[in-house]
């Protein structure tokens, strides 16, 4: 986990007010943002420093060395007592500053507000948002807006992708437009037919897989896009703008349409008043694995999908944090993994049987000692934060000692963790437990999706997939790695 970082600067404003006698500005600051650190439980892992209080990056060392360290990734984020300690004045320097911290995802957290690029809102506009008062950020943001709404009745596409079906092409100056992706085109028709014939966006997800045409970013179709393409005026050749007041207001495109509006008005009519054709499940369950073979990697679960290339129905994570570090296995491959994981648990409860050892009880529980001492190192922490307020620890010193005792809250984190994943006991007895594995093993390969399903339940609570190489003919091997929680 990422450690936080706090930097300090005085500005012009504050040598002044200490010329007149008013107290050290910097370890003000210094307590103020320790005791904000300490609050929000942030763990703080170095300090900057600026002696010199020049305006400008250029005259700042400290700073030179922060940007460069956020840039790298080095934290999750810095505490500062205010937006204008890191740029002011300068706006090439508040560029600098946005684009560093907002490329590395790293948060500015002052008492007042922490800024997080991951989530505000408008990701363009985080730099205005950033070093601006609220009122001027909201003038500028309303004639940007304006200037936008003014596009868009002239008929242009401003958004920054082009929707699946279209590429966006700017054939003159000030003219932003689409051009139809011909077949893109004809998958959008095939969708609106699909649904008007009575299939549910389910069903089309699957048809459109199983013809093997992937949308633009993922390599199989959800629902949930089925559905957004099916309610979007786009497609029959209008634009939307978003209103506070009143709903989406309609503007006519400069695109050409793929559908037309009849068609178009007739899914809606449908969707308002067929609720059944969007709701209806697929016909029969197919992905025996449902609700038991998940990703190790995020924890989704593994879905069963037709790999055209391949003509092989396929185990994958269609998560986008999994695409192309978790690599899908062939049906077939999954289920021999299974079959051997199944096996190699028998042999386990056999030697178990034969050693007479209860599994239980040759364990103690490792979790309360774990506990004990993780409190321990919680309250450490909070003392060191004490000494650094009465200024018996200086802030190196804290800076030492506290990266010792977060360091080991960490790993005493980990370590309860795990005992969680290891305590899950294995509640049938042995017996029991082979018996259910071999009528697994024994009845599998026969029976239908269904009772394929029903059989794993009897034996297991969940399996975690892990895979990251693709098997290839100069690399025959499958790196297929199962783990299982065996009831
Ligand atoms: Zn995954």
């Amino acid at each position: 986990m990422k450690g936080y970082c706090v930097y300090l600067r005085k500005s012009r404003a504050d040598v002044e007010a200490e010329a007149r006698g008013e107290g050290e500005t910097l370890s003000r600051h210094s307590n103020m943002l320790m005791e904000l650190a300490k609050k929000q439980d942030l763990n703080v892992v170095k300090i900057y420093k600026e002696i010199v209080s020049g305006d400008s990056i250029a005259a700042r060392p400290q700073m030179q060395s922060l940007l460069a360290d956020v840039s790298e990734c080095r934290y999750a984020g810095v505490l500062v007592a205010e937006i204008e300690r890191l740029a002011r004045g300068d706006t090439i320097d508040q560029g600098i500053v946005a684009q560093a911290f907002r490329e590395s995802s790293t948060k500015i957290v002052t008492p007042a507000k922490t800024y997080d690029p991951d989530n505000e809102f408008d990701e363009e506009y985080f730099e205005f948002s950033l070093f601006m008062s609220r009122r001027e950020y909201k003038t500028i943001k309303r004639r940007m807006q304006g200037g936008r709404l003014a596009s868009v009745k002239e008929g242009n596409y401003i958004s920054s992708a082009a929707p699946y079906g279209y590429r966006k092409v700017n054939p003159e100056p000030k003219v932003h437009t689409l051009e139809i992706v011909p077949e893109e085109a004809e998958m959008i028709r095939l969708m609106y037919s699909l649904y008007l014939e009575g299939h549910g966006a389910k069903y089309i997800a699957n048809e459109l897989d199983r013809i093997g045409i992937s949308p633009q970013k993922s390599t199989s179709w959800e629902p949930s896009s089925i559905k957004k393409i099916l309610s979007n005026p786009l497609y029959c050749g209008m634009l939307s703008w978003k209103t506070k007041s009143d709903g989406d207001a309609l503007y006519k495109g400069r695109h050409e349409p793929i559908i037309t509006e009849e068609v178009f008005l007739a899914v809606q009519q449908k969707k308002r008043t067929d609720p059944a054709a969007q709701l209806r499940p697929n016909d029969k369950l197919m992905n025996y694995y449902h609700n038991i073979l998940y990703c190790q990697n995020c924890g989704h679960q593994m879905k069963r999908r037709f790999i055209a290339g391949s003509g092989h129905e396929h185990m994958l994570c269609a998560c986008r944090e999994c695409r192309g570090k978790v690599v899908s296995s062939t049906v077939e491959a999954v289920d021999e993994a299974v079959i051997a994981a199944l096996r190699y648990r028998i042999t386990g409860l056999e030697k178990l049987r034969y050693s007479g050892a209860d599994e239980k009880r040759s364990k103690p529980d490792k979790k309360v000692p774990l506990m004990a001492e993780l409190e321990k190192a919680k309250r450490q922490l909070s003392k060191l934060y004490d000494l650094l307020e009465k200024e018996i620890y200086d802030t190196d010193t804290f800076l030492e000692r506290s990266k010792k005792v977060n360091d080991k809250i960490r790993s005493l984190e980990a370590a309860v963790r795990e005992t969680e994943i290891e305590k899950k006991p294995s509640q049938l007895p042995p017996d029991e437990a082979v018996r259910r594995l071999q009528n697994v093993i024994d009845s599998f390969s026969d029976s239908a999706p269904e009772e394929k399903n029903r059989l794993l339940h009897t034996a297991l609570r969940r399996i975690y997939y892990y895979k990251t190489e693709r098997a290839s003919r100069s690399n025959p091997s499958s790196d297929l790695l199962l783990s299982a929680e065996f009831l």
